[in-house]
């Protein structure tokens, strides 16, 4: 860090309020030399807060009387103030807040630790495979071409990781140091495994799972430079490695990289950002990219997969077959797996036994008094809301004409459960739900349970669907294809092409597998598409239509959503707030689900500048926010969102 003889420096404290959105200057001590990202104790208010040099400067402003800053406590690259600057603008948020993301609170040592042992049970390094002609070329790509952002496809087991890590050793052998963001690290076992085995004790692993004292020991050891290569979940884009060379986005298509509370960023923007400023390589890697990857990145095609084909898809039309949640020709195949002693996966992208309620005498469906949703019905008995958690026991008649007669629409993973047991006892059942799994240890165990299984059934939502790898999966069935593409929102069917694509990836990866798919809708784009394997048609299409709708890539999403007990003060806030925004078209106000007991509306820009939208709406914002705030009326905005 380069010592600085200045007086003053600009320091943004870590507080979380919107009023105090600027850098404050304070004098710097003699003795305690510092730079752009130190971190540093200073009196603020009546207090003391956490703060981070932004600037050093000359001269004070006039007619202030700096404090001094009392302490240098630590620091983090300039780079990553860069970073977070930016974040907060682009965003829509406060600098403070943004720059809490790559200087997070850890709490002091009390006493040395013996490391995880984890760390100390490593594997050597794996042999290096033999690449393929196009894993070849990729990795050339990557570490002696231009800087950039570029996109790594190729079908499952088309060895995308083996790329990535070959990039990663090469940028080691440089002195520069690699990212590695995955979707969930607890879904991610193989992935860390294999970049633990071939890295050992260069790699650090950054996870919500992670007590306090091994998260702070994890980003020492990043910060001495001891861990040149970093693997972690959305956050770890701002993990304070110097000397980067390398970002890796595995799975890219994930919608869990957007974070959905302040500051929203999406780590995929955000590390594209990173790359650029610290001229690094940026690689998005999946099997389903998103289109607007697929239409704006440099392509790297890995092709299919190597040594075997992909599985053939076969659908199974529940207009002719009878027998939901368990088809026929469903039950005839998972006999088979039985029959074998081999494994399945099935995907019902919902939880619970069903989905709702319906009074068949009055057409009633049950809701949530909260939200306007259906209650799902759950094997306890309950009936649970999924949105704001309220929970009842499930009435025996109908709340509104006292019917007994209620049916039970739909099925979710706990009624598939059940019938699974009944219909094929030899079978181990092993769910993987939010409700069967809460904790990343226990989704460990089920992962593990699976892979050890003989006759074993993976059930569950599209937790089964990500990237874990088995071996002797003969079968993965889609039970529900249209689950999600009834929903209102642009990503629908992009979310349903990666469902299932993703999860027919899971079978055969070393056996003849075979994939089922069951749908009312066998002629809807993304399922005719997802069984053909068919990615570049689903994209081209896709695009198609987005060019048309001036959805993203063609325009950034600029959401501004507002929650409030009256829908009319919420509408009116937001037709004040309509008013006041130029240089766009703002669709809306419309009025969204009432969730939580609060009324909802929400605002859509699509435009070239999302910045300047949100930049708008935030300083509209912060003028209304006292009239706001005594009508309990609260604002979101969100750039880029990941559904509309
Ligand atoms: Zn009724
Ligand atoms: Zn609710």
């Amino acid at each position: 860090m380069p010592w600085a003889p200045v007086p003053f420096a600009e320091v943004y404290p870590l507080v979380t309020a919107r009023a105090v959105a600027r850098p404050f200057t304070y004098a710097v001590p003699e003795e305690a030399p510092l730079g752009v990202g130190s971190i540093v104790r200073v009196p603020f208010g009546r207090s003391r807060a956490r703060g981070i040099v932004t600037a050093l400067v000359e001269t004070a402003p006039p007619g202030i009387e700096p404090r001094r800053i009392e302490a240098v406590v630590g620091e983090v690259p300039p780079t990553l103030v860069e970073l977070a600057l930016w974040l907060a603008d682009y965003y829509g948020s406060t600098p403070a807040r943004a720059l809490a993301l790559v200087a997070p609170e850890t709490p002091k040592r009390r006493k040395e630790q013996a490391p995880p042992a984890e760390r100390q049970a490593l594997a050597g390094e794996a042999a290096p495979a033999e690449l393929s002609a196009e894993q070849r070329a990729a990795v050339a790509r990557v570490v002696d071409g231009p800087p950039g952002n570029l996109l790594l496809h190729g079908a499952t087991g088309s060895g995308k990781t083996e790329v990535y890590l070959q990039a990663c050793a090469a940028m080691l052998e440089r002195g520069l140091g690699t990212i590695i963001l995955v979707p969930e690290i607890a879904l991610a076992p193989q992935t860390v495994g294999r970049v633990r085995a071939r890295f050992g004790n260069r790699v650090a692993i950054l996870h919500s799972g992670l007590s306090d004292a091994e998260r702070r020991d994890e980003r020492e050891r990043i910060a001495s430079g001891e861990a040149r290569i970093v693997v972690g979940a959305r956050s770890a884009v701002f993990a304070p490695i110097r000397g980067l060379g390398l970002i890796v986005v595995d799975e890219e298509h994930d919608p869990s990289y957007k974070q959905d509370s302040d500051p929203r960023y999406d780590a995929r923007t955000v590390a594209a950002k990173r790359a650029s400023l610290e001229r690094a390589v940026a690689v998005f890697a999946s099997a389903t990219p998103r289109p607007e990857s697929w239409a704006t990145l440099e392509r790297l095609e890995l092709g299919g997969r190597i040594g075997a084909a992909l599985p053939p898809v076969r659908i199974v039309d529940l207009r002719r077959e009878a027998g939901y949640p368990l088809s026929a020709p469903l039950l005839a195949e998972l006999r088979r797996v039985a029959e074998h002693r081999g494994k399945a996966i099935l995907l019902l992208n919902r939880r619970g036994v069903a989905p709702a309620l319906h009074c068949r005498a009055c057409g009633t469906t049950i809701r949530c008094p909260n939200c306007d949703v259906a209650l799902v019905l759950h094997a306890d008995g309950s009936l649970r809301c999924h949105h704001c958690g309220h929970a009842a026991s499930s009435p025996a008649t109908c709340p509104a004409c006292g019917s007994p007669d209620l049916a039970r629409l739909g099925a979710g993973t706990q009624k598939l459960e059940r019938e699974l047991a009944r219909e094929l006892p030899e079978l181990e059942l092993i769910r993987l739900d939010a409700d069967a799994v809460g904790k990343p240890e226990e989704l460990a165990a089920s992962l593990r349970r699976f892979a050890a299984a003989q006759g074993a059934v993976l059930l569950g939502t599209q937790m089964v669907a990500k990237g874990h790898h088995f071996a002797g999966v003969e079968l993965a069935a889609v039970v529900d294809a249209d689950t999600g593409l009834g929903l209102p929102d642009f990503r629908a069917e992009e979310r349903t092409f990666q469902l299932i694509t993703q999860l027919a990836g899971r079978s055969g990866r070393d056996a003849p597998g075979r994939v089922l798919v069951q749908t009312f809708q066998p002629d809807a784009r993304p399922i005719a598409h997802a069984a053909r394997h068919d990615v570049t048609r689903f994209l081209a299409e896709e695009l198609e239509r987005r060019r048309s709708l001036g959805y993203p890539p063609f325009a950034h999403l600029v959401r501004i959503v507002v929650t409030g007990p009256e829908l009319e003060q919420v509408v009116r806030a937001l037709e004040e707030l309509k008013a006041g925004i130029s240089g766009t078209e703002l669709l809306g106000p419309a009025a969204l689900l009432r969730l939580r007991g609060r009324h909802r509306a929400q605002l859509v820009a699509k435009t070239p500048r999302p910045r300047a939208i949100a930049t708008q709406a935030a300083h509209l914002l912060s003028a209304a926010a006292p009239n706001m705030r005594r009508a309990g009326l609260t604002a979101v905005v969100d750039v880029d969102p990941q559904s509309v």
